[in-house]
Formats: structure tokens, sequence, C-alpha cells
């Protein structure tokens, strides 16, 4: 079977989602409910002097009442535009005592208001930006609100690369490290939230604090994929490593979902390729067409295609593709251009992102996937499915399920934006997914838009449950970071 560019990977939008609050989502009558607000009318006048700005005109807040799911809507009472990390520090420390909740906001691309706060304080890291690469440390030092292709740029013109990336590389470093960040390298280096040296975070009682794996590590070990629950990440120093000049990437079609995941266990298995995922897209002539996406990297010569696929099993002619190593890592680019030219970029996102255990991973992907049309995932939706071994991932938050292989599963459905059913339905119909994936030992990649219970949570993060929330009550003793997440509630 013959893949067309516009079938192929990378000419569709992926991403990853990690899940979310059921604030607003009555999950007994599946209904939604107005949310009340969390904080009524908190006086900034007497906020402290700041290098920065603190914008409180309904016009120029906006943009803070929405996100990439066009779901949830908040309106918060301020926004601060840093001009330092002593801003950030101030504003938390004057919100702590007053209870007035703060959310930390990069590119406010998680789907469900996590980036959101009713009444609050939005801090806006975008003005801290700042990038500088440290050639013989192979480190960068980046500010949260830099986006990764920005890092990617600084880091090429010293022929370095942070290891990982997501799919789409306009979303800030300090929402993915919230996040986790998990993409085709991950199976070799894990999380992005896996390659960071050191952090500074402003905690919820306006502490600046460095921290590392060996400094204030329950801080560091918190801060990483905790989703903005203990502090704001404002620096990062991240790993790079040897950047190649060019990519030859492959795209190889199987007719089941048992067939796709077999050759990716085989090639995750081997290490034959430097960067692994796999696409399930709905076919031209009906059904689906399952895509294992494997790249090699390399300079000078390409790899012996024959060599690297020729024991995969695919059907039809694979489709090979080579790029130069920037245009890999930016190729959603041009769809994403194209969808905002349409409008489509701009319609609800409820996303289902998770990890599958392995021995659950073909049933569980073959029964949604029976039970998913073209139309319920919208015309630019896509299923990701790919492996990861669970021992790259080191960071305690990160929760992924038990076991030595595990599938990053994620269904990125696009609703229609002018129907007013869809999206509640489709976040219903999340929610089911996550339960049966749950059921299974799975876990939710907390970045898309699946209704959350208080026990949901506990069952997420399971033994490390206690720790994070030891953390949180540390770290921000007044509970007023990132209640978008909807993780712990303020009593
Ligand atoms: C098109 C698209 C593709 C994607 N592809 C992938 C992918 O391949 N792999 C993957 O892992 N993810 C992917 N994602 C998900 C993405 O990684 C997360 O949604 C990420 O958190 C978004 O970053 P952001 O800057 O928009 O964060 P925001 O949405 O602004 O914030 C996310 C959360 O983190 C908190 N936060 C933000 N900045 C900070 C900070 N500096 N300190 C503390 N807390 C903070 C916020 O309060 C919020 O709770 C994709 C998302 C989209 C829209």
């Amino acid at each position: 079977m013959r893949i067309d560019a516009q079938h192929s990977r990378r000419s569709f939008i992926r991403a990853v989602s990690v899940g979310t609050l059921a604030v607003g989502f009555d999950l007994t009558s599946r209904a939604w409910a107005a949310q009340a607000p969390q904080h009524a009318g908190p006086d900034f006048r007497h906020a402290p002097h700041l290098d920065g700005r603190l914008l409180v005109a309904p016009a120029d807040l906006a943009p803070y009442e929405d996100d990439f799911g066009h779901l949830v809507h908040r309106t918060p009472q301020a926004a601060l535009l840093p001009g330092s990390v002593r801003d950030i520090a101030a504003m938390i420390a004057f919100c702590g005592p007053l209870g007035i909740p703060v959310a930390p906001r990069g590119q406010g691309h998680q789907t469900f208001g996590q980036a959101q706060v009713e009444g609050g304080l939005i801090v806006d890291l975008g003005p801290l930006d700042t990038i500088s690469v440290d050639p013989a440390a192979q480190t960068a030092t980046v500010g949260a609100g830099a986006v990764w292709s920005a890092v990617l740029t600084a880091s090429l013109a010293h022929g370095l690369t942070p290891p990982v990336f997501t799919d789409y590389i306009e979303l800030s470093v300090g929402g993915t490290l919230s996040a986790g960040g998990v993409g085709g390298a991950s199976h070799r280096h894990g999380a992005q939230v896996d390659n960071v040296v050191e952090l500074e975070v402003v905690t919820g009682t306006g502490q600046v604090r460095t921290c590392s794996a060996t400094r204030d590590a329950d801080l560091f070990h918190a801060a990483l994929s905790g989703l903005g629950q203990v502090g704001v990440i404002t620096r990062a120093v991240i790993r790079l490593v040897a950047a190649p000049t060019s990519v030859r990437s492959y795209s190889l079609v199987y007719p089941t979902v048992a067939a796709l995941t077999a050759a990716q266990r085989k090639a995750v298995g081997d290490g034959r390729f430097d960067w692994l995922e796999g696409t399930i897209l709905p076919a031209a002539g009906g059904g689906w067409m399952y895509i294992l996406e494997g790249s090699a990297f390399y300079d000078t010569t390409p790899p012996n295609d024959s060599a690297l696929i020729g024991d995969l099993g695919y059907v039809g002619p694979p489709q090979i593709q080579d790029s130069a190593y920037f245009d890999f890592v930016d190729d959603l680019a041009p769809t994403v251009a194209a969808l905002k030219a349409s409008g489509e970029w701009y319609d609800p996102h409820p996303w289902f992102n998770g990890f599958l255990p392995d021995a659950a991973t073909d049933t569980l992907a073959e029964a949604t996937i029976a039970a998913t049309t073209p139309a319920d995932l919208g015309a630019s939706g896509l299923i990701l499915l790919y492996p990861v071994p669970t021992a790259r991932f080191t960071a305690p938050l990160l929760s992924v399920p038990k076991g030595e292989l595990a599938f990053l599963f994620a269904v990125l459905r696009t609703a229609a934006p002018d129907d007013a059913l869809p999206a509640p339905e489709l976040l219903q119909a999340n929610r089911d997914l996550y339960l049966s994936v749950q059921a299974k030992g799975g876990t939710q990649y907390p970045v898309g838009a699946i209704p959350m219970t208080p026990a949901d949570w506990r069952t997420q993060y399971g033994a490390r449950w206690q720790q994070f929330r030891a953390a949180k009550q540390c770290f921000d003793p007044h509970g007023i970071l990132a209640p978008g997440q909807g993780i712990f509630r303020r009593a």
C-alpha cells in the first residue's frame, strides 16, 4: 500500500496529552457545570513593585482564558509578564497568604484548562526566554519560557541538540518539563525530564531555589513532570548530545494493530532506529492504516535500507525520505501552518493521551479503534501508538505502567466548533477509555482532556501519591499553584 504525502506521519498533528481535572464536568450527570470562581476579586492594587508588567485589562487577559483544547474558559484577574525571576517570586509571595491561585503558563497548549485560573494570577513565562549553550559541558541553560525550536536553533549552532523532542516544537521548555516531554527518541533517551541537569524553581512561598538530582532533590523530582504543583520552573539546564546532519525516515504499513506492535517491539528491542513512533490513520478506501515510523540519523553515509527494515514484515512499498535534521525535528511546521490557515487548529481538541502496559496494548488499541470512526477523530485527527522501555523513564512523577515496555497511546481528536454536543461526548469517551486503561494498569499522560476524580489521581500516582502530596504541602503550603490541573483540591 502506498502512503501518500497527505497520510505520512509528518503531515498530521500528533501530540501527547496529559490528563486533567474534573472541574466543570459532572461525572454523574455527564454534563458540564459552570465553575464557581475559586477566588472572588483579589485586589492587585497593593501588588509589589515589578521589573515587568501586571496586566489587568480584560482585553489583555482574554488570551489567557483559552488554551489549545478550547474546551475550558476561565477568567484570571491579572497576568504577570515578568521582567525578572524576582517578579515571579514577589508575586507568588504576595498571592500565597491571600490564597490567590496562580497558574504558570507557557504556550497554553494543554487541552483542558490546565494553564488557566479563575479569578487568580497567570504567570506568563514567555518573557523568560534566554538560551545560552555551553559546548564544553554539552548543556544549554534555558529560560522556562523559551520554546524548543529556539533551543534547537541555538544548540545546532554548536553542532549539538537536545536528545528528545516532542512532535511539535513550539511548546515551552517549562511546559513540557512540567508534563514530561515524550517523543520518538524516548525509547533511547527517556523523556525530556530525564535529560535535565538542574532547575531553578520559584516555590509556592516565593522562594527561588536551584535544585538538581543531588541538591534539593525533593524539589527537583517534584518539579519535573510535577504539572506546576510545587513551583514555577524559571530556568533549566538541559543535557545536549551531538547533532546528526541528516535523517532517513521510513514509513511502513501493517494490516493490524498486532502486526504493527510486533514490528515495533522488534525494532525497539534491538535499537535499530534513532527515532521510533507509530501512527494509525483512517485509510482512503475505509478501514485503518497502521504505520510504523522509524528514522535513522546519519552525517555522510545514509543507512542501509534492507539492513534496517528488511525483516520488519510490512505490506506494500515502504516510504523513504531524507531530511536535514532541523527539518526532521520541525516537520509538523507546514501542517500546523495549513491547519491555522484552514482554521482547524482553533477547533476544540478533546485529546486522550495515555500509556498502555505492553500486555494489554493490542487489545486496548484494537477495541478503541473498533469503537472509533474517522468522524470521531475529525478531519485532522489521528492515533499515535509507539513503544517505550519504561527503564528509560526515571522522573518519579512521570507515571507509566509497570513492566519493561509501555506503549504511548494518544487519540488526538478535533471536534466540530459549531456543534454543542461532540466535545462533552468525546470527553466522556476519553473518560471511558481512561477507565479501561486504568483497569489494565495503564496511566494517563496528563496533557489532554480526561475528566479525573480524586481517586483517579491517587491511582495515577500509585505508590508515589503520598510523596507527591507531601511535596505539595511542603513547597506550596497555601495550595495556590496550578489549580487548573485539578489534582489537589483546596479545603
Ligand atoms: C500540537 C501539539 C503536539 C504535542 N506533541 C507532544 C509530544 O509529541 N510529546 C509530548 O510529550 N507532549 C506533546 N504535546 C503536549 C505538550 O507537551 C504539553 O501540553 C505541554 O505541557 C505544553 O507546553 P506549554 O508550554 O503549552 O504548557 P502550558 O499548556 O502553558 O502549561 C502546561 C501545564 O504546565 C504548567 N506550567 C507551564 N509552564 C510552567 C513552568 N514554567 N513551571 C511550572 N509549571 C508550568 C501550567 O500551569 C500547566 O499546568 C503536544 C501538544 C500539542 C498542542
